[in-house]
C-alpha cells in the first residue's frame, strides 16, 4: 500500500519527522488497536488522537456504549481512513491470543482507579505467552494519573495478581474532583497515543515502568521498579502534599467555571486540546482567535477541525466543535491575528489567556499585553517530539522575557513545515495548559508560575526547570525599558518565522 496524496497531505507533519517519514506513517496506518473502557466519554479524547495520528484500525469495547455513534461519526469526519468499530461483546475476544491472531498489535485498558480490579478481570491474560500483545494500562483518579506499558505476560501478571491498595480516598475524592478526573483522563489519552505510535514504530523508550503524575502539583514521577503495585504503595507512603489540598464543593466549582472567560490564542495543535478540555468542563465563555483556515494537513493533530470543514475559518470550525461538545459554552470568535492594535483590548476581557500560537513575535506580544493587562498567561510550545510549558502570573512570577530575554532567531530547518511535530505531543501540552487554567480559575493547587516543564516524548522524560523573576527583565524587572506594546512588524504571518504547533 502506498499512501495516497490525501493521506500524505493529512499526515504531512508526521511524515516530515525523519524518525517517522512515509514508511513510518504507513506502518501507523496499518496498526490495529484494541481499546477497553468503561464509557465512551472516558475513551473519547484518546480515540480522537489515535485517529488523528492515523492509527488505521481501532476496535473499542465499552462497558456502556452510550453515545458511541456520535463519536464514531466525528472520528470519520476527522479522518475517513480510520476503521473504527465496536468490539465483539464476547469477553473472550479480550484474550491476548485471539487478538493476536486477528492481527492486533496493541491493547489499551482505560480505567478509573476504583474500577481497575474489576476491569482487569475482564481484560484477561494470554494463554500462550508468546502471543502477548503490548498492553498500555491507563488509570486515573481525581487529579492523579498512572500509565504503564507492559511488553510481556510476566510483568502484566504482577498487575493482575497483586491486589491494589483500594482506598481511593488516598488519591482524592472521585465525586468532588470532576475537573481532575476529566483533565487527568485527557492527559493520559495524549500520553497513551504517544506510546502507541512509539510501539508501532519501535521508536524511543516505551514507558515500561510506572509513570505517576499529579496535575494539582504538576509533578511527574517515574519509578525504577517495574511493579505497578509497589509503585502505588510507594506513592501512598510518601505523598502527603497531594492528598491534603483544600477542596471546593462541586457546586462552587461548576458555578465558578461557568462564570469564567478564557481566551485561546491559536486554534491549532495546542488550542485544540485546550478547547476540548475546557468546553468539556463547562467553562462559560471561550474566546478563540485565529486568522487561518482549516487545511487537510492540520488534521493529524488539530482535533477541533474536520474534513467537512476544510477551507472554513478555523475559529468557525472551532466554534462548531465546541458547540457540538457542549452547547452551554458561549464561544466568541476573532477571525484575525492578534496584534499591537487589538491585543490589550481583547486580553483585558478575559480571566486567563492561553498562548497556543506558533511564532515568537506573537508569543512576546501576548506576554507583554498580559503583563500590562495583569492577566495570567499559560504558555506552551512544541516541536517534533518535544514540548514545554510555563504559567506567567504578572508581577508575581517570572514572565516570558525573564526566561527568554531575547527573541530567538528562528533557525533554518526548525519551522513548521520543515521540522514536523508528532500529533499527540501538542495534545499533551495543551491538556496540561487546560489543567493550569482550571487551577487558576478555581484557585487550587500549585501552578507552573516559577517552573518550566520540558517534555521529551521519545524518552518519556519530564524535566522541571526552576525559574525566578529576573531583576534585569526589560518588561517586569527593576528598570523596565518596555513600557508599551512593541510592534515586531508582524513577521508572524510569514512561514519562515514559525515555530511548531
Ligand atoms: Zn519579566
Amino acid at each position: 500500500m502506498i499512501l495516497s496524496k490525501d493521506q500524505i497531505n493529512r499526515y504531512l507533519r508526521n511524515i516530515i519527522i525523519p524518525e517517522i517519514s512515509g514508511s513510518g506513517q504507513k506502518k501507523i496506518t496499518q496498526s490495529k488497536i484494541y481499546l477497553y473502557a468503561s464509557t465512551v466519554q472516558e475513551a473519547s479524547s484518546l480515540i480522537y488522537y489515535l485517529a488523528a495520528s492515523g492509527i488505521g484500525y481501532i476496535s473499542c469495547y465499552f462497558k456502556d456504549s452510550l453515545g458511541y455513534e456520535k463519536l464514531f461519526k466525528n472520528i470519520q469526519d476527522l479522518n475517513s481512513d480510520v476503521v473504527i468499530e465496536l468490539a465483539n461483546n464476547e469477553l473472550s475476544i479480550v484474550y491476548s491470543d485471539s487478538l493476536f491472531n486477528e492481527g492486533f498489535v496493541i491493547r489499551i485498558l482505560i480505567s478509573k482507579y476504583v474500577e481497575l480490579q474489576d476491569n482487569l478481570i475482564s481484560f484477561s491474560c494470554s494463554h500462550n505467552h508468546s502471543k502477548f500483545i503490548p498492553t498500555i494500562v491507563s488509570i486515573n483518579n481525581g487529579w492523579n494519573g498512572f500509565l504503564q506499558t507492559f511488553s510481556n505476560q510476566e510483568d502484566f501478571n504482577e498487575l493482575l495478581i497483586k491486589p491494589l491498595p483500594i482506598d481511593s480516598n488516598s488519591f482524592g475524592n472521585n465525586v468532588q474532583e470532576k475537573e481532575g478526573n476529566v483533565l487527568s483522563n485527557c492527559v493520559l489519552s495524549a500520553l497513551t497515543s504517544v506510546e502507541c505510535i512509539k510501539l508501532s514504530l519501535n521508536l524511543g523508550k516505551v514507558l515500561d515502568k510506572p509513570l505517576y503524575f499529579n496535575l494539582l502539583s504538576m509533578k511527574f514521577y517515574k519509578w525504577d521498579n517495574k511493579v505497578f503495585y509497589l509503585a502505588i504503595t510507594d506513592f501512598l507512603k510518601n505523598s502527603s502534599y497531594e492528598n491534603n489540598l483544600p477542596k471546593n464543593s462541586e457546586n462552587y466549582n461548576d458555578k465558578k467555571l461557568s462564570n469564567s472567560k478564557v481566551l485561546i490564542v491559536g486554534t491549532g495543535g495546542l488550542g485544540s486540546p485546550v478547547a476540548y478540555a475546557l468546553s468539556s468542563l463547562g467553562v462559560g465563555t471561550i474566546g478563540v482567535i485565529d486568522y487561518d483556515s482549516v487545511e487537510i494537513s492540520n488534521l493529524n493533530r488539530q482535533i477541533l477541525h474536520a474534513t467537512s470543514r476544510i477551507g472554513m475559518p478555523k475559529v468557525e470550525s472551532a466554534e462548531a466543535f465546541i458547540s457540538d461538545l457542549n452547547p452551554d459554552v458561549k464561544v466568541v470568535t476573532y477571525n484575525t491575528s492578534i496584534n499591537i492594535q487589538n491585543a490589550l483590548d481583547i486580553t483585558s476581557d478575559y480571566d486567563v489567556i492561553i498562548d497556543a500560537v506558533d511564532n515568537f513575535p506573537t508569543r512576546y506580544l501576548l506576554n507583554d499585553s498580559c503583563f500590562f493587562a495583569n492577566k495570567p498567561l499559560v504558555d506552551a510550545a512544541v516541536v517534533r517530539f518535544h514540548g514545554l510549558i510555563m504559567t506567567i502570573l504578572p508581577n508575581k512570577g517570572p514572565c516570558y522575557r525573564c526566561a527568554f530575554p531575547l527573541m530567538p532567531n528562528q533557525k533554518p530547518g526548525t519551522s513548521c513545515s520543515e521540522a514536523g511535530v508528532l500529533g499527540p505531543v501538542p495534545g499533551f501540552m495543551g491538556f496540561l495548559q487546560a489543567s493550569e487554567v482550571v487551577k487558576l480559575l478555581l484557585d487550587i493547587g500549585d501552578t507552573l508560575s516559577n517552573r518550566i516543564i520540558y517534555y521529551d516524548a521519545l524518552d518519556s522524560d519530564f524535566d522541571t526547570i526552576s525559574m525566578n523573576k529576573s531583576t534585569n527583565c526589560n518588561l517586569c524587572g527593576a528598570e523596565p525599558t518596555i513600557t508599551e506594546l512593541v510592534d515586531y512588524n508582524n513577521s508572524c504571518e510569514s512561514t519562515n518565522n514559525k515555530e511548531m504547533n
